[in-house]
């Protein structure tokens, strides 16, 4: 059973961005490598702050999170899950600030003096573009697509690289007025990796990749919006080498256009045509809506310009738990061309008061109702 997050940094699910901060450097301090060398249980518990830090310090991670709990995390979902070392340090490292004199990590990831380090290199990354309905959208979807990675060919083998003997970096000592000073570049024979490419099958190029086409599952959430990115982890190219990780896979989302319905924001919008007689009998009329086709009934004497309200009927929002609403536009069609029957019924109601424009209170101005809808 996984550790809540919450709990792991031991604040409240209400604390604000600048407590979850607080709360991951107190427990980062506590349980930083270099203050507990060799104990596994504290680098555990440094691994497991990271992650919760991880997802609770980006706003969309965190609503996914409190909606869905780890779950939300699993199966080619965001970012998340095995951490190392290196990421923690690369991403995070403005966290832990001047707390330890300037950033020495002597026992992780940048240090040099413990041999024996390493090398992890990370594979590219690929981008593909996803294109998603307003229904998609609407309910989240999982959608499955193929990629072309670069992966390792079956039969290749890599052997460690006698430049740098592994550690992907070159090391070089110099002596200066201040005392002996270190500097790392990274190996050029190897390009960081720490192995070169030992034998490959013929199909192979150079790093021992080879490009092969997969099937990739994406679990898109609910309420994403046109240029939004999201991340899988481990689904881009490998990287050479035993050690490597494989780069992300990054998700442009691209919302196709709907055919009547009009987004802003979480709010829908909807342009509804009705005839003068069905705006003076009354009528009901079959719309879509992101959940399927609903009848709304409109009462006689309806004025083009009245804006229904369906409560619920737009779109979830990604950073919260609410959803917009399906705003209807009723706009009363004027016949363009009229036969001689129907010119001298016009006609002789042009004199007929009952067809005299007698605007109520209630029938606000356009520019009223617009601005009702953003108050
Ligand atoms: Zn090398």
């Amino acid at each position: 059973m996984k550790k809540d997050f919450y709990e792991i940094l031991g604040i409240s699910k209400s604390a604000t961005a600048d407590e979850i901060k607080k709360a991951y450097r107190k427990k980062a301090i506590e349980f930083h490598p270099d203050k507990n060398p060799g104990n596994k249980e504290a680098e555990e518990n440094f691994k497991a702050a990271a992650e919760a830090y991880e997802v609770l310090s980006d706003a969309n991670k965190r609503a996914q999170y409190d909606q869905f709990g780890h779950q939300a995390f699993q199966g080619g979902g965001f970012g998340g899950g095995g951490m190392n070392m290196d990421d923690i340090f690369s991403q995070f490292g403005d966290v832990f600030g001047s707390a330890f004199g300037g950033g020495g990590f002597s026992g992780f990831g940048g240090g040099f003096g413990g041999g024996g380090r390493e090398a992890r290199v990370k594979g590219s990354s690929l981008r593909i573009r996803v294109k998603l309905t307003l229904e998609e959208i609407a309910n989240g979807v999982e959608k499955k697509v193929k990629v072309k990675r670069k992966v390792q060919a079956k039969g290749v083998t890599y052997k460690t690289c006698s430049t740098c003997n592994g550690s992907g970096q070159i090391l070089k000592i110099t002596n200066t007025i201040l005392g002996r000073m270190q500097t790392a570049a990274t190996c050029h024979t190897c390009g960081g990796a720490g192995q070169i490419l030992d034998q490959k099958p013929s199909n192979a190029d150079a790093q021992g990749l080879v490009v092969e086409e997969e099937t990739v599952s994406i679990k898109i959430p609910a309420g994403v919006q046109d240029g939004m990115q999201l991340k899988v982890s481990n689904k881009g190219n490998d990287a050479p080498g035993k050690n490597s990780i494989p780069g992300d896979l990054i998700v442009a989302i691209e919302e196709v256009e709907h055919e009547t319905l009009k987004r802003e924001g979480e709010n829908l919008h909807l342009d509804l045509y009705i005839s003068i007689a069905e705006a003076t009998l009354g009528t009901s009329k079959e719309i879509d809506t992101v959940t399927g086709k609903v009848r709304i009934k409109l009462e006689e004497g309806i004025q083009s310009g009245k804006i229904l309200r369906l409560k619920g009927k737009g779109l979830p929002s990604i950073n919260s738990y609410g959803t917009g609403d399906l705003l209807i536009h009723i706009n009363v069609w004027t016949p363009k061309t009229l036969n001689r029957e129907q010119r001298q019924f016009f006609e002789k109601m042009l004199t007929d008061d009952n067809f005299k424009p007698n605007p109520e209170k209630s029938d606000k101005s356009f520019f009223e109702k617009v601005k009702d809808m953003f108050s």
